[in-house]
């Protein structure tokens, strides 16, 4: 069998699952959806957004990519963010980057070529300008998890300077934005910080 038939198979079961468990799961998926949360996480396939925090269909908005980046000049995680403000009116935005992450590691040991390089070049100056802190530390291990936790900060407050969050702060709206980082090797996330809605980022 090939690999990947599993995967239909494995989808065959899980509708059954839901259908054992309420008989109108996917009617109820038609009528549109209402989630509270964006998650903004890494593509790694050992982050899975809805497994890691126990959430069902219709309760995460999710965007992915390589080392969780939130960059102005990326239309598409602006989209997502712009329909999950305005659209859908999330309450909680939620940046989430991982120890052991593939494309943090690759920025702070290479020199980037290609469009991979390009999307890491924003963690490369992040790796430049907190040298001195991250040279402070004892090991690389140690220097590895500031790094994925440095990334999250900036691109946590990368979210916040974004149009979209500054007009809805403005008008008094949400949402809260929090800072977490998932550790792959106990399976917990962390909370490492939060920026309610309306903080003032020049004291952040
Ligand atoms: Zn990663």
């Amino acid at each position: 069998m090939d690999s990947y038939v599993k995967l239909l198979l494995s989808n065959e079961a899980w509708v059954k699952e839901k259908l054992d468990l309420r008989k109108d799961f996917f009617q109820s998926a038609v009528s549109g959806q209402k989630p509270e949360f964006l998650w903004i996480g890494c593509s790694d396939s050992r982050v899975p957004a809805e497994d890691v925090t126990g959430s069902e269909p219709g309760e995460l908005f999710v965007h992915r990519n390589i080392a969780n980046q939130v960059s102005e000049s990326d239309l598409s995680v602006l989209s997502v963010l712009q329909y999950a403000v305005e659209a859908l009116q999330v309450q909680h935005v939620i940046v989430c980057g991982h120890y052991h992450c593939g494309g943090v590691q690759h920025a702070m040991q290479h020199e980037g070529s290609g469009v991979l390089g390009q999307w890491l070049a924003q963690l490369k100056a992040i790796h430049r300008s907190h040298a001195d802190e991250l040279n402070r530390l004892a090991d690389g291990a140690l220097r590895f998890d500031r790094m994925v936790e440095l990334n999250v900060a900036v691109q946590l407050r990368n979210v916040a300077r974004t149009a979209v969050v500054r007009k809805a702060w403005a008008e008094g709206r949400g949402p809260h934005l929090h800072g977490w980082v998932y550790d792959l090797r106990i399976g917990k996330l962390k909370e490492l910080e939060t920026l309610q809605a309306g903080t003032d980022l020049s004291t952040h």
